[in-house]
């Protein structure tokens, strides 16, 4: 049976509607048509299911994570997990996530994701398809850099992470990562509290603009992890495509970041973690009660990304949680929003994200009413997922 139809309660991407319908077409993956029920012509033959008490959404996108695949947390952890069992244990990761619903994300910065992300686009696995930044980059030195170990030792277990300094090692970072096959380029604007609760402004101005400038001739969107009103700032006025993290956004940050189109992820789940209790700074507390109210008022658009990285203390499989962190600022609507349509657009994905014809045949379908009850998203009332057009 090649067409299929879902009919009920949905969500297309941007908005709900109480009776809708959606058409796909198995063979191709695609979406045949979307719209309010009556609207959409139903082929005789084709398979149809009414959801009854439940609602069909497009596939969940989280536009932040890492598949560090160790048992234990912290930067020494990651570092020493060997890279082949890394990606194994990603790739279990990863089929938790297409059962949970999610069709897609944006790693930034695991060992061997651009292999995870071939391995999905090929069918060797199954899994949400992968945007991989193949590596981060970090200056020397930095948060991601651990002095446990000499350097030399640091840059090869460190495999998630290429160093450099001054622009044109810089330059040469952002040319390997499109050589590797990433998608996406990231860096470090700033440190993370890898080490206590101090944060430093990461790369100069210099090589900010570097980076920036050659992911842009690249054809590369530039996603810029940073803390604090000089790393986001610079990251901003040099031209990033989203800030990751953002504590200490200000209200002129937000401005700005609202005139250029730059997107905020929030990451609220990760600094909500109780493994984030002992640094609780003022930095962390004020990101999960101020961040978020200064970019809705300035009408920064945020795009749902959660920073689980898959280790023991950030599992994979409740990603949805960060949409509900979310919505318990910009509402349920708009938090499906960021975790849909304008996930999609922050990955750079064609055609997906949204119940629309033509579009990715990513769907999902959940017990209850996300509109009413966030809680509807979890994997527990998860029904049905396709991904291009396949049911899992
Ligand atoms: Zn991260």
């Amino acid at each position: 049976m090649a067409i299929l139809i879902f009919s009920g309660k949905a969500f297309d991407g941007k908005r709900f509607y109480e009776d809708a319908t959606v058409k796909v077409d198995s063979k191709s993956g695609t979406i045949l048509g979307f719209g309010e029920s009556g609207s959409v012509e139903e082929p005789r033959g084709s398979k149809k299911t009414k959801v009854e008490g439940g609602t069909i959404l497009p596939g969940l996108i989280d536009a932040h994570v890492h598949f560090y695949s160790s048992k234990g947390a912290g930067v020494n952890e990651w570092a020493s997990v060997p890279d082949t069992l890394a990606v194994l244990r990603g790739a279990g990761d990863m089929r938790k996530l297409l059962r949970a619903g999610f069709t897609a994300v944006r790693e930034l910065g695991t060992k061997g994701g651009v292999h995870l992300a071939q391995a999905v686009a090929e069918g060797a696995i199954d899994g949400p398809e992968v945007v991989s930044c193949a590596r981060a980059l970090a200056q020397t030195g930095g948060d991601d850099d651990p002095p446990a170990f000499s350097l030399e030792v640091a840059q090869q277990l460190t495999s998630y992470t290429y160093f450099c300094d001054g622009p044109w090692e810089c330059r040469k970072a952002v040319r390997k990562v499109a050589r590797d096959g990433g998608r996406v380029v990231k860096f470090y604007a700033s440190g993370a509290f890898s080490r206590g609760t101090e944060v430093k402004p990461n790369f100069t101005l210099e090589e900010t603009r570097a980076i920036v400038d050659e992911s842009k001739r690249l054809g590369l969107k530039v996603a810029a992890h940073a803390y604090g009103e000089e790393a986001i700032g610079r990251a901003v006025s040099c031209g990033v495509d989203s800030i990751e993290h953002g504590l200490g956004l200000t209200p002129r940050l937000a401005s700005e970041m609202k005139r250029k189109g730059t997107r905020y992820v929030p990451t609220l789940v990760t600094y909500a973690n109780p493994a984030y209790k002992n640094r609780c700074n003022e930095m962390v507390k004020r990101h999960l009660s101020d961040d978020m109210l200064v970019a809705k008022e300035s009408g920064t658009e945020v795009a749902m990304g959660s920073d689980i990285v898959g280790d023991g203390a950030r599992p994979h499989g409740r990603n949805y949680e960060e949409i509900a962190e979310e919505a318990r600022f910009l509402g349920n609507r708009e938090a499906l929003v960021a975790a849909t349509s304008r996930a999609a657009d922050c990955l750079g994905l064609e055609k997906a994200g949204m119940l629309r014809e033509g579009y990715r045949a990513d769907i999902v379908v959940v017990r209850g009413d996300p509109e009413k009850d966030i809680q509807a998203l979890a994997p527990e009332r998860v029904i049905h997922v396709m991904k291009s057009g396949r049911l899992v």
